[in-house]
C-alpha cells in the first residue's frame, strides 16, 4: 500500500486470493455496507491492522457519503441495475477507495513516525478524489497531474480550489496516459523515489482495488448470491474498477459476467475480440474518464489468466512498452473470455442512451454510466441480474448531460461556490526532469 508500484516496474497481487464462504456471505447480506466492508476486507490484510482500527477507519470513511447505503442499487428495468457509486464527497465512484486508503496511510505512516510524497495522475476523477481525501492528512503531500484542457471544469476545480497547503496540482500539457507514464517513471527511478519517499494512489495501489471489492459483494449479495448469479457492465479505463470484480467472483461471488464496457477508446473491446492490444492514439470524448490506453490493472488479470505466469507478463509487458501493441497467448485469451465479454459505445449512442434512459424511468445518467448502460442492455440474461456500475453523478458532466437530453443537472449544495472558488494548479510540460525538480522544490 505505501509504496504504491513494485520496486521491478511490476504490479503488486495477493499471493493467493481468500475466500469467503456461503455461509459467511449469507450471514452478510442485509447487514450495513461498513461492517460488509470489514468482512471483505480483512482477509486481505492478514492482522496487519488491528480489527477495532480497521473498523473505525471504514466507519469514518464512509460516514461523509450522502446516502446511508453508501452505494446503493436502484432498479432501471426488469431486470437492469445501477449501483450508484457516486455518493461520495466528489461525486464519483473514486471516492469509495479513496476515502478510505488516506486513513490507511496516515495510520501506517504514523506507526512509522514516518511522511510520505504521494502521486497521482488522473484523467478527471482520480485527481478529485485524492485532493478531497489527502488535504487533512497530516503526513502526506500530494502532487496531482492531469492532462491539461482535457477535464471537465467541475473536475479541474474539485482538484485545484482544495487551497491546503500539502496539495500541489500540476496540470501536463500531453493526456492521460503521458501522466500515467510519468508517474510510473517516477517510481522506477530508484533514487528520487526513496529521496522523497513516494507513493501512489492510482489504481496500481492494490489497496485501491481491494476497497472496491466490497460494493460488488454487496450488489450481489442484495440481488440474492450466493445462490444466484448476476453479471456486472463497468465503464472501463485503467480496469481498476473491473477488476475488483473479477476479485469478487475469487473470493467466491457467483459472478456469470464481467463486461467491459469502453467508449471510442476501445482497446480492450478491440483486444477482446481480435487477440490483439493495440494502441492506436487517444480521442476526447465526453466520457473523459475512460479515455485511457494502457489500461494499468489489465496487467494484473493477464498474470492471473495466464496462470500467475510473470515471465509472460513481463514479455508482453516489454512489447507493449516498445512496439505498442502485443498478442494475447491463445490460452490467455480463452482465459479471459470464459468471464469477460466486451462493448463499445460511440459518442452519439451516448447521449441517445441518456435521453432514453431519463424518458424510459426519469433516471439521469452520467456519460460514463451510460457508455456502460448502453453495452448492458445489449447483454442480457433473462436468469440473472445485470448491474451496471454508475461511476459518477451527472452533475459533474453537465455539458454532455444538457446536450442529451436538455436538462442542466445542477450541483449539490455543498458544491455552491465551486465555480467561484480560487484555482491553483502550475501547468509544466512533459518533462520527467521539471516534475522532478517541481516536486522537491514543493516538499
Ligand atoms: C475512473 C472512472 C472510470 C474508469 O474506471 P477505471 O477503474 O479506471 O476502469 C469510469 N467512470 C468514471 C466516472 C471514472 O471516474
Amino acid at each position: 500500500m505505501l509504496s504504491g508500484l513494485a520496486r521491478d516496474g511490476g504490479l503488486y497481487v495477493p499471493a493467493e486470493w481468500p475466500r469467503l464462504p456461503d455461509a459467511t456471505l449469507e450471514a452478510l447480506r442485509g447487514r450495513p455496507y461498513a461492517e460488509l466492508a470489514h468482512a471483505v476486507m480483512a482477509p486481505f490484510l492478514h492482522g496487519s491492522v488491528p480489527a477495532v482500527e480497521l473498523q473505525r477507519m471504514i466507519d469514518e470513511a464512509y460516514r461523509g457519503f450522502d446516502h446511508a447505503a453508501v452505494t446503493p442499487l436502484v432498479q432501471v428495468d426488469s431486470n437492469q441495475w445501477l449501483l450508484e457509486l457516486f455518493h461520495g464527497p466528489t461525486l464519483a465512484f473514486k471516492d469509495v477507495a479513496m476515502q478510505l486508503l488516506v486513513r490507511l496511510i496516515d495510520w501506517s505512516l504514523a506507526r512509522r513516525s514516518s511522511r510520505a510524497t504521494v502521486i497521482c495522475a488522473t484523467s478527471g476523477d482520480t485527481g478529485g478524489a485524492a485532493v478531497e481525501a489527502f488535504k487533512t492528512s497530516s503526513r502526506c503531500t500530494l502532487f496531482v497531474l492531469h492532462p491539461h484542457k482535457r477535464v471537465s471544469e467541475v473536475q479541474r476545480r474539485q482538484m485545484t480550489t482544495a487551497s491546503a497547503a500539502n496539495i500541489h496540482n500540476v496540470a501536463i500539457e500531453g493526456n492521460f496516459d503521458d501522466c500515467q507514464a510519468m508517474v510510473k517513471a517516477l517510481f522506477n527511478d530508484a533514487a528520487f523515489r526513496d529521496r522523497v519517499a513516494l507513493s501512489g494512489v492510482n489504481s496500481i495501489n492494490w489497496a485501491r482495488v481491494v476497497a472496491q471489492v466490497v460494493y460488488y459483494v454487496f450488489a450481489a449479495l442484495s440481488l440474492g448470491a450466493p445462490a444466484r448469479g448476476v453479471s456486472f457492465t463497468v465503464p472501463t479505463g485503467n480496469f481498476g474498477n473491473i477488476l475488483a470484480g473479477y476479485v469478487a467472483r475469487k473470493m467466491g461471488i457467483p459472478i456469470r459476467r464481467l463486461v467491459i464496457a469502453t467508449n471510442s477508446n476501445d482497446i480492450l473491446d478491440r483486444a477482446l475480440a481480435t487477440g490483439r492490444y493495440e494502441t492506436s492514439g487517444v480521442t476526447s470524448t465526453i466520457s473523459p474518464s475512460m479515455d485511457i490506453e494502457v489500461s494499468s490493472n489489465f496487467e494484473r488479470l493477464l498474470f492471473d489468466a495466464s496462470g500467475r505466469d510473470a515471465r509472460l507478463v513481463f514479455r508482453l509487458m516489454r512489447e507493449l512498452k516498445k512496439s505498442g501493441s502485443f498478442q494475447l497467448p491463445a490460452k490467455v485469451r480463452a482465459s479471459v473470455g470464459r468471464l469477460f465479454s466486451s462493448g463499445r459505445t460511440d459518442e452519439q449512442a451516448t447521449l441517445d442512451t441518456i435521453r432514453t434512459t431519463l424518458a424510459a424511468t426519469g433516471t439521469l445518467l452520467d456519460p460514463h454510466t451510460a457508455v456502460a448502460y448502453a453495452i448492458a442492455r445489449t447483454h442480457t440474461d433473462p436468469t440473472s441480474p445485470m448491474i451496471t456500475l454508475a461511476t459518477a453523478h451527472p452533475a459533474k458532466f453537465p455539458d454532455a448531460v444538457e446536450k442529451a437530453c436538455g436538462i442542466r443537472p445542477g450541483l449539490p449544495k455543498k458544491f455552491a461556490d465551486l465555480l467561484d472558488r480560487p484555482e491553483t494548479f502550475e501547468v509544466l510540460p512533459k518533462d520527467l526532469d521539471v516534475m522532478r525538480k517541481f516536486i522537491l522544490s514543493r516538499i
